[in-house]
C-alpha cells in the first residue's frame, strides 16, 4: 500500500493541473494514469512521419490574465509557444453565401459581423455585456455549484453588481437572447449560431444558456483569443508535467484505477489499480477524480449503494455525445484557398464538419505536409450497439463519407491523401477510457448549468470530481477552471482559505 496526502486519478489536463496546483503547495500527490502518456482528450499519437492531435486542436486562455497563464505563472513554468488564431475559424454555410472568418480583432469582427448578419448588432452587444460581467466574476473564481457555507461565501466574494441583472437571465437560452433583440426570424444567423454553440456547448440556440453561450460566443476576440499550439497539444500536457517533476508528484502511467473504497480502519481513500502484470493500492485523505462523473458508477460500488439518491443523479446525467475523428495528411499544395487553421462547414450528411489543419513547419507533418483533422459529433449507442461486421462497414463507410466532403470542400483530389484513418467512441473509449467514448462534458442547457451542475463536491467527505462534467464546462480553460477550484476548495478544507493565483 502506497500513502499520499492526495491521489488524483487521470493525468488529462485536469488531473495534471491539480496535481500541479497542489503538488506546489507542498502537499504528497500521486496523480495515476491508465494510458502511457498524458493529455488524454487533449493529447496526441504518432503515425509514420505525423503528429495528430486526438481531440483538442485549439487553445482558448493563454493569453495574459488567462486560466492556463495564471496558472503556468504559479507553477512558475514557461509557457508552451503558441501563435494566436487569426481568423479563429472560418464557418461555411454551404448556402451559396460567403463563408464567414471569425476575426481575432474586435472591430474587423464588428464589421464582418454587420456584412454577414446585418441588423444583428444589438445581439452582440447584449452578449458582449453578458460576457463582460461573466469575465469579472470568473475572474473572482467563485465556487459553483453551491454545496456548502464556503462555497456559498466564495459566490458572494466573487459577485459583482452586474452579475445581479444578468442573474435574471439564469434559466435563458441564446435563443431569447435572439428573441430579445428582434431576431428570433434570422435563420442565417441561427444556423451559424447553431454550429458554433455545438461546438462549444454541445447544444444549439434553444438549449444553450444565455450566460454561458455568450461567453463562448466572445472567446476568439481581442483579448481573449484561440492559440495554435507549435509542436503539438502535447506541449500543454509536457509543461503541467515538466512541474510535477518539480515538486516530486508521484506520476504513474499504465495503470487502470479499478475501484474506489472508504478504508473505515485508516479513516481514508482506497484507491486499487491494476497494470497488465500487477495490482497496487493507493490510500489517500482526499481523491480527486478526473474521469467522468459516470464512471464513478463502476469505480465507487460500495460508497455509492449508501448514497442511492447521488447513484441516481449520477445514473440520470444526460447522455454526452461521441466524437468520430478523420486523421489525415496531405502536401499543402494539394488543398486549395485555405487562409486559417480551422474550418467548420455544413454537411448535408454529418449535420457539421470542424476541421483543423495544422501550420506547415509546425511540428506535426515533414515540411511542405500539413495534418488535417476532422471531426463530427455522433450519438455513441450508433457505434456500441454493432456486431463486428457492421461495425467495420459503418466505419468504413464513414471514412468514405468523410473524405469526400473534405475532397469537395477544399478542392482535394482523391489521389492526393498521403495518410487517412479514423476514431470512433469506441477508439475513444479505449484511448481516455471514457466510458462508450464520451467525450466532451455536459451539454451547458440551462438545467445542468452553473448553479444547477455536478459539484466537485461529492456527498464523500475527501472525494472530488474535477473535468469537463465539472463547472464551468469542456475545453483545455473549461477543465483548468475546474482544477483550481478542486484546488481551492482542498486547501480550504485544510485551513488555508485564502488561496488565489
Ligand atoms: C474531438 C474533440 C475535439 C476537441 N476540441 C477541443 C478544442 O479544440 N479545444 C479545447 O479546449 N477542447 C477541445 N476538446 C475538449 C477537451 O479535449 C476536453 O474537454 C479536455 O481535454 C478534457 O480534459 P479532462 O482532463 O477533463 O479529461 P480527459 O482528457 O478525458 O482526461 C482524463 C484522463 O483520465 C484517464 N483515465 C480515465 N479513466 C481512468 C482510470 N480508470 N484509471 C486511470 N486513469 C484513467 C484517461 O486516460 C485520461 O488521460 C475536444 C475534445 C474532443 C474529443
Amino acid at each position: 500500500m502506497r500513502k499520499s496526502e492526495i491521489v488524483v486519478v487521470g493525468a488529462g489536463i485536469a488531473g495534471l493541473t491539480s496535481a500541479a496546483i497542489l503538488s506546489k503547495q507542498g502537499f504528497s500527490v500521486t496523480l495515476i494514469e491508465s494510458h502511457t502518456q498524458s493529455g488524454g482528450c487533449a493529447g496526441t499519437f504518432k503515425r509514420k512521419n505525423y503528429i495528430f492531435d486526438v481531440g483538442a486542436t485549439q487553445v482558448a486562455g493563454l493569453e495574459k490574465g488567462g486560466i492556463h497563464s495564471r496558472i503556468f505563472d504559479f507553477l512558475d513554468i514557461p509557457y508552451p509557444e503558441a501563435t494566436i488564431l487569426d481568423p479563429a475559424c472560418i464557418v461555411d454555410l454551404n448556402d451559396g453565401s460567403k463563408p464567414i472568418p471569425i476575426w481575432y480583432e474586435n472591430s474587423k469582427w464588428l464589421t464582418e459581423q454587420e456584412i454577414q448578419f446585418p441588423g444583428s448588432r444589438k445581439f452582440w452587444q447584449l452578449c458582449t455585456l453578458i460576457h463582460q460581467s461573466n469575465w469579472i466574476f470568473a475572474k473572482n473564481n467563485p465556487v459553483l455549484p453551491i454545496s456548502n457555507f464556503w462555497d456559498f461565501s466564495q459566490l458572494l466574494k466573487a459577485l459583482v453588481p452586474s452579475n445581479f441583472v444578468t442573474g435574471i437571465l439564469l434559466k435563458s437560452t441564446i435563443f431569447d437572447l435572439l428573441r430579445i433583440c428582434g431576431l428570433s426570424k434570422n435563420e442565417r444567423l441561427i444556423k451559424f449560431l447553431n454550429l458554433q454553440l455545438k461546438l462549444y456547448s454541445q447544444e444549439d440556440v434553444h438549449n444553450t444558456a444565455a450566460l454561458y453561450g455568450s461567453t463562448v460566443l466572445q472567446m476568439c476576440q481581442k483579448p481573449h483569443g484561440l492559440w495554435h499550439l507549435k509542436k503539438s497539444m502535447q506541449s500543454l500536457s509536457e509543461a503541467l508535467e515538466s512541474s510535477l517533476r518539480k515538486t516530486g508528484v508521484n506520476l504513474i502511467f499504465g495503470q487502470k484505477v479499478n475501484s474506489i473504497n472508504f478504508d473505515d480502519v485508516n479513516k481514508c481513500w482506497k484507491v486499487s489499480a491494476n497494470s497488465r502484470e500487477n495490482s497496487f493500492t493507493y490510500l489517500s485523505k482526499d481523491l480527486i477524480y478526473t474521469p467522468p462523473p459516470q464512471s464513478l458508477l463502476k469505480h465507487l460500488k460500495d460508497p455509492l449503494k449508501r448514497k442511492q439518491s447521488y447513484k441516481n443523479r449520477l445514473n440520470n446525467l444526460p447522455a454526452p455525445s461521441g466524437a468520430v475523428v478523420f486523421y489525415s495528411a496531405l502536401k499543402k499544395e494539394h488543398i486549395k484557398n485555405i487562409s486559417s487553421n480551422h474550418y467548420q462547414f455544413v454537411s448535408n450528411e454529418f449535420g457539421s464538419l470542424f476541421v483543423s489543419i495544422s501550420e506547415d513547419g509546425d511540428g506535426r507533418a515533414p515540411k511542405g505536409e500539413v495534418t488535417l483533422i476532422a471531426s463530427i459529433f455522433t450519438k455513441t449507442k450508433d457505434w456500441f450497439d454493432l456486431d463486428n461486421q457492421n461495425y467495420l462497414k459503418k466505419k468504413k463507410d464513414f471514412m468514405k463519407k468523410i473524405s469526400l466532403e473534405l475532397e469537395s470542400q477544399f478542392d482535394i483530389d482523391s489521389e492526393n491523401w498521403l495518410h487517412k484513418e479514423l476514431a470512433t467512441p469506441l477508439g475513444f473509449e479505449k484511448w481516455t477510457n471514457r466510458p462508450n467514448g464520451i467525450v466532451g462534458g455536459l451539454g451547458q442547457n440551462p438545467e445542468i448549468f452553473g448553479l444547477f451542475g455536478l459539484s466537485s463536491r461529492t456527498p464523500f467527505e475527501g472525494l472530488w470530481l474535477c473535468g469537463d462534467s465539472i463547472y464551468p464546462g469542456e475545453g483545455t480553460a473549461g477543465v483548468s477552471e475546474s482544477a483550481l477550484m478542486v484546488s481551492r476548495q482542498i486547501l480550504a478544507s485544510k485551513g488555508i482559505e485564502n488561496f488565489n493565483l
